[in-house]
């Protein structure tokens, strides 16, 4: 039966590819957007993921179109690199809102409708990098670690209502957020990649919808990597 799904920052790179797969699966699928607008076929909601009102309100919409959210994916995310030296309070505190708190305001208006239907999906996107670190990213790496942390605990708080909540951690994917990188750059990392080459945004979708099917039913607090063995051992 068709679901009702919810991807955050589902207009545009992984999240859209995110939601097209759910939706060729014949899933009814809403995404969030900040102004955008929502790409053909896909229900747009408007929502900052940091502003808790909005969050509520893209919620409400999304769930009077489509029905209670089933499947939550928390993929919007940011980064605002630099050196911890000069790293400031500010720059610091943006990342881990939208990427962390964001993530946790989603999680609990979803984890409402989920008891309801006593069961659900939650799929966090987190990134190579917080199991990792990366250097110049101290506060992408805190935040992305600490969905782990956020999934985990859900996992335990929601698992007897047969709610699951997994995290899926991908390397370098062909983004908007890689396409900034320098051919010489990019050629270094392909160095550290076993499989030598960045991922193409359908391959982190596949490991998201399989989180959500009925295949992985019991799989829970789970950190999936779709990173071509680049954390291999983390
Ligand atoms: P993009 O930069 O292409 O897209 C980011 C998405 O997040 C956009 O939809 C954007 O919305 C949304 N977003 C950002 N901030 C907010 C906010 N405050 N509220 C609501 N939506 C917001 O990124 P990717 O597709 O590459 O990345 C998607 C996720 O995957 C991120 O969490 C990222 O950290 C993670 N990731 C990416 C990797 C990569 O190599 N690309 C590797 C590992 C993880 P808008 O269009 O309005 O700006």
């Amino acid at each position: 039966m068709a679901r009702s799904v919810l991807v955050t920052g589902g207009n545009r790179g992984i999240g859209l590819a995110i939601a097209r797969a759910f939706q060729a699966a014949g899933d009814k699928v809403a995404v969030t957007h900040r102004g955008s607008g929502a790409p053909e076929g896909l229900l747009g909601v408007k929502c900052d993921v940091t502003d808790p009102d909005q969050v509520t309100r893209a919620f409400d919409e999304a769930e009077a179109a489509h029905g209670r959210v089933e499947v939550l994916v928390a993929n919007a995310g940011v980064t605002d690199d630099g050196l911890l030296l000069r790293m400031g309070e500010e720059q610091f505190d943006r990342v881990l809102d939208a990427n962390l708190a964001g993530s946790y305001r989603v999680a609990k208006r979803a984890a409402s409708s989920m008891l309801r239907n006593r069961k659900g999906r939650m799929i966090f996107v987190s990134s190579v990098v917080g199991l990792s670190g990366g250097a110049g990213q101290a506060n992408y790496a805190a935040s992305k670690a600490g969905l782990v942390g956020l999934a985990r605990s859900v996992a335990r708080e929601l698992g007897s209502r047969s709610i699951t909540a997994n995290v899926v951690a991908p390397g370098f994917v062909t983004t908007d957020m890689t396409e900034a990188l320098s051919e010489e750059r990019k050629q270094e990392i392909f160095a550290q990649i076993p499989l030598a080459r960045f991922a193409e945004p359908e391959e982190v979708a596949g490991a998201v919808t399989w989180l959500a099917s009925d295949a992985a039913a019991y799989v829970t607090g789970a950190v999936i990597p779709v990173d071509g063995g680049a954390g291999m051992g983390h």
